[in-house]
């Protein structure tokens, strides 16, 4: 019975405040929430021993801690885990874990589904079902920090924890903003998971209203989507540039709030023969100038149900070498897990029980 009840995860250090305030009790104990929740282990009050028993019972009686404890995971030849979760209404969303020596950077979901149909993306063909609460955003996290605590050593490629996190799973995370703020306080907060927020980067499809609003309230790395360079080509591939064009959507990010010697990074998927040609490597370069930027180019990951195809190795270096070539720092993103449909833009997923 968890309908009545309220999830604390669902909260940040300040409402929690309010929250137990509004229990009577005073502001110090939502800290001391805080302190418990995001432990290993932690399901449920009594084992918030600091906390005075009646206290504990009306938290019992009013409050949950939610958690994922259900999840499917699969591997990937490449060492790369993709974690499905169903959630409480039946909908399944994904995350994927990709390892390295140094870092384990996990890639999580902000939306069951995503409303903005881009034609070369998997998840935007399943349509918008629905947004994700903070707590199922941070609960992908914890259930991934809790799969690499107990994780056969022999097994491990990367560290014992999640490193890095990038919001680059299902949905558009600009859409979903209030939601991913309060997941982005309690992942950064160091009560809660700790995570530094240089560490963590949120990737748009450029919602340019609420892009103001991200920098302003958080100062994660920004990724942009961009994967065209004339209107006409972007207008095609992603739908949203018909209401927020290149212009307004490179003016947004050269106004954006960012801390000195942060930089934007921009996403360019390569699609061959639609926008992968030396003249658009030679405007890109043109059109992101005066912005502080990196460029990740992402060799697409082909699926059956789309009509794109990635560029030959050859083109997608010499893409890059244009880009080099005008001062860009430009990085080929391997598209790792991709024989489990783990990797960018193949995640996707049936509700649970559907036919
Ligand atoms: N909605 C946000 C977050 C998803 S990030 C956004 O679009 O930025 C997922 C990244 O992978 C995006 O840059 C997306 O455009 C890209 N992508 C989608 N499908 C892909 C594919 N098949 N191959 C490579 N990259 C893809
Ligand atoms: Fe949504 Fe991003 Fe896929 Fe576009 S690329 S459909 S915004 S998830």
């Amino acid at each position: 019975m968890t309908d009545t009840k309220t999830d604390l995860k669902n909260f940040s250090t300040d409402q929690l405040v309010d929250y137990v305030e509004s229990l009577g009790q005073p502001a110090f104990r939502g800290r001391q929430i805080m302190a418990w929740l995001y432990r290993p282990g932690i399901k449920n009050f009594s084992q918030m021993t600091d906390l005075a028993k009646v206290f504990r019972s009306a938290l019992t009686e009013n409050a949950y801690i939610s958690q994922f404890d259900n999840a499917i995971t699969e591997r990937s030849s490449d060492g790369c885990v993709k974690f499905g979760f169903t959630l409480e209404d039946g909908n399944v969303i994904e995350s994927v874990l990709i390892p390295e020596e140094e870092r384990n950077t996990l890639c999580i979901s902000s939306q069951v589904g995503c409303a903005m149909g881009c034609a070369f993306c998997l998840t935007g063909t399943m349509g918008f079902v629905r947004n994700l609460t903070p707590s199922e955003i941070v609960n992908q996290v914890c259930a991934v920090r809790d799969f690499l605590l107990i994780q056969d050593p022999a097994e491990r490629i990367g560290p014992d924890r999640v490193t890095n996190l990038v919001y680059m799973g299902m949905g558009e995370p600009l859409n979903n903003l209030d939601n991913v703020l309060t997941s982005l306080s309690i992942l950064t907060e160091p009560k809660g998971l700790d995570l530094a927020a240089r560490k963590i980067t949120v990737s748009t499809c450029g919602i340019v209203p609420n892009l103001r609003k991200l920098g302003e309230n958080s100062p994660v790395n920004l990724a942009i989507s961009l994967h065209a360079v004339d209107d006409a080509t972007r207008d095609k591939l992603m739908p949203v540039n018909r209401r927020h064009n290149i212009e307004a959507l490179l003016h947004a990010c050269r106004d954006y709030p960012m801390p000195k010697r942060k930089r934007i990074m921009f996403e360019y998927v390569l699609l061959e023969g639609v926008n992968d040609s030396d003249n658009h490597a030679r405007l890109l370069a043109k059109k992101l100038r005066k912005i502080p930027c990196k460029i990740n180019l992402l060799p697409y990951n082909e699926c059956d149900a789309l009509p794109y195809r990635s560029p030959t190795r050859e083109r997608t270096l010499a893409f890059q070498k244009i880009l080099m070539e005008a001062h860009y720092s430009v990085f080929i993103r391997s598209s790792r897990g991709s024989d489990i449909s783990a990797a960018c833009g193949q995640l996707a997923s049936e509700r649970k029980g559907q036919p």
